[in-house]
């Protein structure tokens, strides 16, 4: 089964906005995203970006 991420801020927040001829948009509902493009993965690599991610904000690049 899939999770639909925001490829903005990777919230799982993302609903279907508009469907059609032209394709799907789909609105983000914490950043305000809305576009085309949206990042589609399992639930394993869900929970591995989320560790990523935290990872990285909690050890800010020295400069
Ligand atoms: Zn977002």
């Amino acid at each position: 089964m899939g999770v639909l991420l925001c490829p903005v801020c990777l919230s799982r927040r993302v609903v279907l906005y508009l469907g059609g001829y032209a394709g799907k948009i789909y609105k983000c509902q914490d950043c305000g995203y809305v576009g085309p493009l949206i990042l589609e993965v399992d639930e394993d690599e869900y929970k591995k970006l989320v560790d990523k991610m935290a990872r990285h904000q909690a050890q800010p690049p020295v400069r």
